[in-house]
Formats: structure tokens, sequence, C-alpha cells
């Protein structure tokens, strides 16, 4: 066995392993790259994190790097949560809900809980959150936040293990409280001493970073604009969130639940023109929907391939036989009467855009919640050389300029030879297109950056944000030099140095890197993780 493993087999509570199915399994995550790690650790408590973060620091001082990284269920598509050298898995032990504080209706868990068992959780008392819908089922709650600056929304508090194994707890902290910390002779100390002077000094770089606006930017350390506020009060929080495991390692983590209608109307709207739905989003986005989930009709056409047919869809196809779009809704409101006004509201709305609906007023008793899953077809071919790998996922476009980014987007298609269906949830303005490919031919290889680049290029020319979902990972993240200038990649590579100095966390990830390095590690072919094979939401 690895000597290092042996050694820390002995110091920690939880598991480390070596043997070559287990770092098989850990090689690959939801992304198109695969690295496999020395070694897993099945850490059983937050001492097992700081044992394992202090050990590879002691190492990185003496000249070897042991990269650390973080990982729940492996979800990711951007190849963050695979790594060469320690994996830190959550989801085997480090998964308890402690606590809930009924009145304050605050949760308390570990990283390891998956959003599915959360909400189930929650539902119990009548909350739930309701951001973390549009969030995979099995995905766990420290990879969502540490994917996701949204999830500040309902982040009350998080614990994280820092780089050297030191805990430091978030919390808005004073003016006066942030000169105490900074006095402190401790990691944590340096910490807020350094990124509070690097704030400083950079000051006119970073407001023209800050907007309160979403979307979001998820690429580099964008957030670094949110830490400190106009009245010097300071939040390690905004800057963790979104870090993709570069930072530090969530350990604990206290979330804000609030009261949410348990049983949802929902209505399925079919269209014959994918202009017809297009308009409708327009006239829709006026109303209070919960949810709406866009599907182009190829989508529709993927699931009838597999035998899933449905009547409405069957009335709805156009000359060329099939149907344009497909728009899912839901409608939440915890006065019965108020949801149903809504739904009246809609389908009056709806009415004018030659649309075949289905309204079921309980989402939890209908067979219409079905439909959600009808991506999952058009993702997971039934043909083992063609994939959908994920290439840009959630970008925004803005509402305005839809129309015509969907009109580019076929051209972009043509050009490469592929189809990019779009789905998307347009109230938030994120859109995903996954193209299927041949990963085991060198044409299709060579697609996946050509791809992306130039998907990147077209959200941009239509004043959108290519990483508003998520962060770019490893795979995105030899882009730094040709989405920002000199100026912001210094400062983001000082913040890193501050948290991880020796850089232990997640090397490679966020940082920028050779684009023949990243090449390097494409796989040929493309498996979504089992998690993900049945997509329950998106
Ligand atoms: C169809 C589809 C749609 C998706 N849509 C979205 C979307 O809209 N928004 C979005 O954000 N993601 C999206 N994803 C990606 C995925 O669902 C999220 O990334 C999810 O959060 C991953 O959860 P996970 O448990 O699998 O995390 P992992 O994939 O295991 O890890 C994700 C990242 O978090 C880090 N991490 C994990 N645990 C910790 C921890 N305890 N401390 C520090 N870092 C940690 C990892 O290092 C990695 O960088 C989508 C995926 C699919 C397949």
């Amino acid at each position: 066995m690895n000597k290092i493993a042996e050694y820390l087999n002995t110091h920690l509570v939880g598991e480390v392993v070596t043997n070559s199915a287990t770092r098989k399994a850990y090689a690959t995550d939801g992304s198109v790259l695969t690295l496999t790690p020395e070694m897993v650790a099945f850490v059983r408590r937050t001492n097992d994190i700081r044992k394992i973060a202090r050990f590879a620091w002691q190492l990185a001082e003496k000249g070897h790097v042991l990269g650390v990284t973080a990982r729940g269920n492996g979800n990711d598509t951007t190849g963050a949560a695979i790594g060469s050298g320690i994996i830190i898995n959550f989801p085997s032990h480090m998964n308890t809900i402690f606590e809930y504080d009924a009145k304050q209706k605050l949760v308390r868990l570990q990283p390891g809980v998956t959003v599915g068992t959360l909400q189930n959780a929650l539902n119990l008392y009548g909350t739930g959150i309701p951001r973390l819908r549009s969030a995979l089922s099995q995905a766990t709650l420290g990879g969502v936040v540490a994917n996701c600056r949204h999830a500040l929304e309902y982040i009350d508090q998080v614990e994280v293990v820092l780089a050297n194994g030191d805990i430091l707890q978030t919390q808005a902290l004073s003016k006066r409280e942030l000169t105490k910390k900074k006095g402190e002779q401790s990691f944590e100390g340096e910490i807020y001493r350094k990124l509070d002077a690097l704030i400083e000094d950079n000051e006119a770089l970073i407001s023209s970073l800050a907007s309160e606006d979403e979307p979001l930017d998820h690429f580099g350390f964008a957030a670094i604009a949110n830490v400190k506020q106009k009245n010097g009060s300071f939040d390690l929080t905004p800057l963790l969130a979104g870090s993709q495991g570069t930072l530090a390692v969530v350990s604990e983590m206290i979330l804000q639940a609030e009261y949410v209608d348990q049983a949802p109307a929902i209505v399925v709207a079919a269209f014959k023109e994918e202009a017809h739905a297009r308009d409708a989003i327009d006239a829709l986005e006026k109303l209070e929907l919960r949810d709406l989930t866009y599907l182009n009709g190829a989508y529709v056409e993927a699931a009838s391939a597999f035998g899933k047919t449905y009547e409405t869809f069957e009335t709805m196809k156009n000359d060329s036989g099939a149907v344009g779009a497909v728009l899912i809704m839901t409608i939440s409101d915890l006065s019965t009467h108020a949801k149903h006004k809504k739904l009246k509201k809609i389908q009056k709305v709806l009415k004018p855009f030659d649309a075949e609906i289905i309204v079921d007023e309980d989402e939890t008793v209908s067979d219409l919640d079905a439909m959600f899953s009808l991506a999952e077809w058009q993702l997971n071919p039934d043909d083992k050389d063609t994939a959908t790998p994920p290439l840009l996922e959630g970008f925004s476009v803005p509402l305005e300029r839809f129309e015509e980014f969907n009109s580019a987007l076929v051209a972009l298609a043509k050009k490469h030879h592929v189809d990019l269906p779009l789905y998307g949830r347009p109230l938030e303005e994120v859109w995903y297109a996954r193209p299927q490919l041949k990963l085991g031919t060198v044409g299709d290889k060579q697609k996946v950056f050509k791809l992306s680049n130039d998907l990147i290029q077209l959200v941009q020319s239509h004043a959108g944000v290519p990483f508003a979902a998520s962060g770019e990972g490893r795979l995105h993240a030899h882009q730094s030099k040709a989405l920002l200038d000199e100026q912001m990649v210094e400062l983001y590579r000082q913040v890193k140095e501050v948290f991880d100095p020796l850089g232990i966390l997640n090397p490679g990830v966020k940082q920028p890197g050779d684009v023949r390095d990243t090449v390097k590690l494409l796989r040929s072919e493309y498996v979504a993780p089992a998690a993900t094979d049945f997509v329950a939401r998106f």
C-alpha cells in the first residue's frame, strides 16, 4: 500500500483507499475529462479533513504537492470533482442532518447530504429551499455550495477547513470585528489581513466587477466584489460559495429554509412552432410562475424514439412532423384560491399561441411531473459510441436576445455538423445545449474545444454570461487569458494565494493553464455519472 495512505489510515477515523477499482471509480465526474487519483479518503469527522489538510500542507512545505480534491457525488460537468492527489469523499459518511430549528427555519448539516434528502426532510415541516429545486436531487449540498454562487441566498453560515487544517466559520464581521480578526496570529487572521489589503489595493479593478444583478459570473473569483461592503463589514462567504473547492473545504453548514407550497400546480404546453413558445415566454415572464422549463422539440423526438409518446405532442406536430417546443410551468401559492386564479390567468395568456395545454392542480399526484424527465432521452442516447457530453453548461443569455441567439446557435451547430437542441430555465435566463458526439473519433474530440470556444463567444456576443450557473472548473480554466485582462488574472491568482499559498486545494481547477494539458485529459468515451443517468430535474 501507498506509504502516505498507510500513514493517514493510522491517524484518521475514516478510511483511505488506494485499490485500483476505487481509484478508477473516482477518476471521472460528470465532465469529459478523466484524472486518476492516488487515493480516496472516506472521511468520517471534520478532524479527518483537518488531518489530511495538515499533512498535505507539511508535505508541500517539503516540496511535494499532494492535491486535495473535495468531492460530493461527482456530477460536476467541468472536471472540478477529479484530481490526481487525494479525493475527500463526503457522501459515504459525512451525510448527517444534525438539527432543524423550526422557529427560525434553520437547518444544520454535513456536506454529504444530498439535495433530495434535505428537501424531503424539510418538506415534513412544510418548508424547503426554493433555489435548490433546479439542482439535481443527487447532488450534495457540499457540491452545490462549492459550485454555485446562488447558494448565498440560503446560506446562513459555513464552516470550512483551511489549507493548513485550521477551521474557519464564516460570518459577516463589522468593521471593528474585522480589525480584531486581522490582529489574530493565526492563518485565519492572515487570510483576513491579506484579503482586506488586496481589496483595498485593487478597489478600482474590483468595482468593475461589482454587480448586484443576476446572472452571476462564476468565472475566476468574481465574488471578491461582494466580500467587503461600503460600511466596512466583511464576509468571506460570497467568495467561498462557487469556489469549487479551490479555497477551502466545506465541513458543515447552516442553511435557511422557508415555507413552500407542498403541492404546486403544473401546466405543460406543447407548441407547433418554436417561435410561438418563445413569444409565450415573453407573455409568461410577467406572471408569478414558480418555475418555467423550456425544451426544444428535439427532446420530444428523442423521447418518442424510446416509446415515450404523449397524445398532446402528437397533435402539436408541425409540417415537418415534429413538435416545435415544450414549456413546463409550476405554479405555487400557499393559498389554494390564489393558485387557482394564477392558473386561470396562465391559461388565458397561453390561449393565442396555438398550444396544446394540459393542467393539473396538484403536481404531487399528477403524471405530468414525469415530463421533467423529457431531457433524459436526448442526453443519454442508446448508442454505445455516441455521447452527449456537457461542454458549456448553464450559460445565460438575456430573454430579449433569445430569438437572435437561437438562430445563431442553429448556424453554429450547422458549422460544426452537430445538433445543439436548447433546454433551459427562461425565467433565470439559464440555458443548456449539448451536442451528440462520438468521442472515440479524433474529429469529434477536437470539436469539444472548438465548439465550446465558439459557444462561449456566441454567448458573449449576445450580452450573455458563459459561466452563469457554475464555474469554469478544470475544463475551461485555460480560457482565463481569453476572457479576462491581465490585471484580473493577477488579482484572481492573488486571491487563490491568500487561501492556498502552497497550491494544495484542487490544483488545476480555476487556475489558468495550458489547453494542451487539458486536451490530454479528454475521455474517449463519455458516460454520465450514475446519479445523473436519470436526470430527475435540471
Ligand atoms: C443536467 C445537469 C444540469 C446541471 N445544472 C447545474 C446548474 O444549473 N447549476 C450548477 O451549479 N450545477 C449544475 N449541474 C452540475 C451539478 O449538478 C452540480 O455541480 C452539483 O452541485 C454537483 O453536486 P455533487 O455532489 O455531484 O458535487 P461534485 O461534482 O462532487 O463537486 C462539485 C464541486 O464542488 C466541490 N466540492 C464538493 N464538496 C465539497 C466540499 N465539501 N467542500 C468544498 N468543495 C466541495 C468539488 O471539488 C467540485 O469542485 C448540472 C448537472 C447536470 C447533469
